[in-house]
């Protein structure tokens, strides 16, 4: 990082001030390549975050109401040139922080501009509608922000999820207080230099660092938070919903998957095999939409699977600042979990398959991994696992495709490679997931709403669905000429 986005260590950001967190205390993040200290962070705690609704609340109240939509639209857009004018030094700090391959994260703050300017150019396009009633009736919807919107984010791509969501709530009109993942926290402090050197008013934004069950929980609790966007696990999103239920505050969630990539006898296998290699060793499989199923038609079993071993081999992992295709993952907790994970498949009878050794004295590092001959009802098909870890499924029809892909809870993300049309539009007609991807893993971008179906969550991100969350819609009916009888509901 150099100097001018420097911001001081172990300090919250609240009301434009830099400042420690009430209790005093820190954390520190590590470095998950050399598992260094990287910086140490404010443990923010109940009362810090009570602070930095009040922040909110106070722009929300104020200067905020007084700018108009196109200004909104300006602010983002100045957010946005300023971002991406140290782009360079914002992808360093994410993967220091997160571990992740720098050309990863400089595809990432390359996005979190992106969803600045693409709401930019939304902020002062959220229309309401009239109602038809007939002639002595006026009714009209008002689309108005919901005030002081909550965010907690995630450590898997840190900046860009958190933009995903605050670039629309700042385009709604709304003032925010993140509480960003404790794991890799960095970026979303160092945005707040770019709000301080901004026109957006004090206050907009607010960051509370800390841990989960403390800063988090308490942000979820608050009933001065009136909507909140939260992206991570299912368990902690029950306990988010729950603490959110308390004030009947409104939660979009985005859970958990187990994606499936389903491959058909009559795909191109050298595309499927590249895409499938990407859509579960991006990131080293710590995405949400990770494809981390392989469903496999028998006759393509073979060649498919050797295709996936020779790429597989290609793939160079080591840190991250080192611009790898694979890095470590997040922390020790997490390695350890993937490597249960890997051991639980070869108990339940699974082939584990490491076409690739890494072997690295110091960091969070797994191999990539095949889990073969896996069968629906082991939990290495079913439970996400977040990691380098691909379990492979084989079919012979489309219906026991079919039957597979949704045999989890889950329903975030789907795959499919085919060259028929009737086979890609006829699964992505029936299969029970929120985002289908045909022939292209990953497609899509800032203009495609994304979201979960079953426990993969509720809402949408992304798109212009993406600012119904941010917005409430109010109904004004006006009775125009008195006299005649007024209309029955
Ligand atoms: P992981 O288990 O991979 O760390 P989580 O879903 O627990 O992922 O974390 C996502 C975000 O939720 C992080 O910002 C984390 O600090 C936060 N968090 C964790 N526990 C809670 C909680 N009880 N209430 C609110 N937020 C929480």
């Amino acid at each position: 990082m150099t100097s001018h986005h420097t911001f001081p260590h172990g300090r919250l950001f609240v009301a434009g001030q830099w400042r420690p967190a009430r209790s005093l205390t820190t954390f520190e993040t590590v470095d998950p390549a050399t598992e260094e200290k990287v910086a140490s962070v404010a443990r923010g705690g109940p009362q810090d975050v009570h602070d930095a609704v009040a922040a909110a609340r106070a722009s929300f109240d104020g200067p905020i109401r007084q700018i108009s939509p196109a200004d909104r639209s300006r602010l983002l857009t100045q957010l946005a040139r300023m971002l991406e004018s140290c782009a360079d030094d914002f992808a360093h700090l994410e993967t220091k922080d997160s571990g992740k391959p720098l050309s990863l994260s400089r595809d990432e703050i390359a996005g979190s501009v992106r969803y600045l300017d693409y709401y930019a150019g939304v902020a002062d396009k959220i229309h309401g509608q009239t109602v038809p009633l007939g002639p002595d009736y006026l009714d009209y919807t008002v689309r108005e922000p919901v005030g002081v919107t909550g965010h907690i984010t995630p450590w898997n791509a840190p900046l860009s999820l958190l933009c995903r969501s605050l670039a629309p709530a700042l385009a709604a009109g709304n003032s925010a207080v993140v509480k960003p993942a404790e794991q890799a926290p960095l970026t979303a402090l160092a945005l707040a230099t770019i709000f301080q050197k901004s026109d957006w008013p004090t206050g907009t934004y607010n960051v509370v660092t800390g841990i989960g069950d403390e800063a988090g929980a308490a942000l979820a609790a608050h009933p001065g938070i009136d909507a909140l966007s939260f992206t991570g696990s299912v368990s902690t999103g029950q306990a988010v919903l729950q603490a959110a239920a308390k004030h009947i505050t409104p939660v979009v969630c985005e859970l958990g998957g187990k994606s499936p990539q389903i491959v058909f006898d009559d795909a191109d296998l050298d595309l499927a095999a590249s895409e499938v290699v990407k859509g579960i060793f991006s990131n080293a499989g710590q995405y949400c939409d990770a494809g981390s199923r392989l469903l496999v038609h028998r006759s393509v079993y073979g060649p498919l699977l050797d295709r996936l071993v020779e790429r597989i081999q290609q793939l160079r992992v080591g840190p991250g600042a080192d611009n790898p295709d694979m890095g470590p993952l997040i922390s020790e907790s997490q390695r350890d979990r993937v490597l249960a994970y890997i051991e639980t498949g070869r108990d339940e009878g699974a082939r584990v398959r490491t076409p690739l050794k890494v072997d690295f004295p110091r960091g969070y590092f797994v191999a990539p991994t095949i889990l073969d001959n896996v069968a629906p009802q082991m939990r290495v098909a079913r439970e996400e696992i977040f990691g380098p870890v691909l379990a492979v499924l084989q079919f012979n029809t489309e219906a026991e495709a079919a039957e597979l892909a949704d045999a989890t809870d889950y329903g975030l993300a789907a795959g499919i490679y085919t060259r028929s049309i009737d086979r890609a539009l006829g699964f992505a007609r029936d299969l029970r997931s929120g985002y289908i991807m045909i022939n292209e893993y990953f497609a899509g971008g800032v203009e495609s709403p994304f979201g979960g179906y079953r426990q993969s969550g509720y809402g949408r991100e992304r798109g212009v669905p993406g600012l119904d969350n941010y917005t409430q819609l109010k109904t004004v009916v006006v009775r125009i000429r008195a006299g005649g009888p007024p209309r029955t509901r």
